[in-house]
């Protein structure tokens, strides 16, 4: 039986442990540290939309669509738990520089509860729960077997590899490392292209604010009762009513990794303006922060870097789609996006 190993414990080792533990005649085991490397995945917004991009313009833009529908696919034919379809409510105030990404805006006329705006364009969005959804692709990867294990190396041998964790070593015939940015270090030499890649990718910081209010508060203080994101020049206002939250991201810092970053209460006190109604005070949001890796010009990476060593990075700002893609690739169809 061939032993294969996944390195990480977020959305890329998620969906690549739901495709690897449906071959037969493989074993499948996840290593990963999230009490000292924390997911990304678990301090996101999670939301999946398009926000105007179309095909055929940029690779960057065909792989953000395919993947979306990647994704798609995936919910309607597992229904995974934790996924909730909403919108994405893009609001454009006068001033600001209307992007011809969002075609045909209406005009803003009591539907939403903002004022000094405009026009708006709704897209179709899903908001995710991330804690639900790894707990149902674990439900649904049966046989995995999953240890806490803090990585420090990988050594390919003449056959196989050999991981090195702080209480030992193991053999494996193949790793896929979802690492995200500790794969810079972790995979280092072994790949010219990857390495190249590396060069230019770095980690970028994202804080949110999120507040606790049970969907019957939401209802009677703002009059919202879907799941609904409301966009405004980059930063959003989302209300979670399936998950009894509300939450308001996020800041993208690459020069600093802090785990609050006073920049949020800034555009929190902007949208405060244009809403009807009052917002929490500052003081009462809960601030959370991912760390996200950013690619080359927002590339993500996979693929095989060498034979029986897969890689899944660089998911940036993507994560949600882009790893539905990225596992589908490379155990289903085995190619690179590029
Ligand atoms: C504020 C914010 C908002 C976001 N909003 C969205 C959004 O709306 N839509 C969207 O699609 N994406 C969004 N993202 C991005 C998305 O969350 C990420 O792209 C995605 O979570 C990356 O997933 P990943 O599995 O690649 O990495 P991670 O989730 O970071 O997982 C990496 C894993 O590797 C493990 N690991 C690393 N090194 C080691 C080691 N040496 N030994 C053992 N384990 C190790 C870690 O413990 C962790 O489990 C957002 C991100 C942030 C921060």
């Amino acid at each position: 039986m061939k032993s294969v190993l996944t390195i990480g414990d977020g959305i890329s080792a998620w969906c690549l442990n739901f495709y690897l533990t449906k071959i037969p005649d493989i074993s499948v085991t996840q290593f990963s540290q999230n009490h000292f490397i924390s997911p990304c995945s678990l301090n996101s917004t999670a939301i999946n939309c398009l926000r105007g991009t179309q095909k055929g313009l940029t690779p960057l833009g065909d792989l953000m669509v395919d993947s979306l529908s990647e994704f798609i696919d995936f919910n309607q034919t597992y229904q995974p738990d934790g996924v909730f379809e909403g919108e994405e409510i893009h609001l454009f105030n006068p001033n600001h520089q209307y992007n011809n990404r969002y075609q045909k805006p209406i005009e803003l006329n009591g539907q939403y509860p903002f004022k000094g705006v405009k026009s708006f364009y709704r897209e179709k969005a899903y908001l995710i729960s991330p804690e639900r959804l790894k707990g149902w692709f674990l439900k649904n990867s049966s046989g995995l077997e999953t240890f806490t294990k803090f990585i420090i190396a990988i050594e390919p041998l003449k056959e196989g590899y050999k991981v090195l964790t702080q209480d030992g070593d193991y053999y494996f015939d193949e790793v896929y490392v979802a690492s995200s940015y500790i794969s810079k270090t972790l995979l280092a030499g072994i790949d010219v292209n990857l390495d190249q890649y590396m060069k230019y990718a770095k980690p970028v910081s994202g804080t949110y604010l999120e507040f606790e209010m049970d969907r019957q508060q939401i209802f009677k203080r703002y009059h919202i009762d879907s799941d609904i994101c409301f966009d405004m020049e980059g930063s959003h206002l989302i209300f979670r009513t399936s998950e009894d939250k509300i939450i308001f991201g996020s800041t993208s810092d690459q020069s600093s990794i802090e785990y609050t970053n006073p920049l949020i209460f800034e555009s929190l006190e902007q949208i405060r303006t244009y809403f009807e109604y009052e917002l929490p005070e500052p003081s009462a949001w809960k601030q959370r922060t991912g760390i996200r890796f950013k690619g080359r010009k927002r590339t993500p990476y996979w693929g095989e870097i060498s034979s029986g060593l897969f890689v899944v990075t660089g998911l940036y700002k993507n994560g949600y789609s882009f790893a539905f893609k990225a596992a589908r690739d490379l155990i289903i169809s085995q190619r690179t996006p590029f």
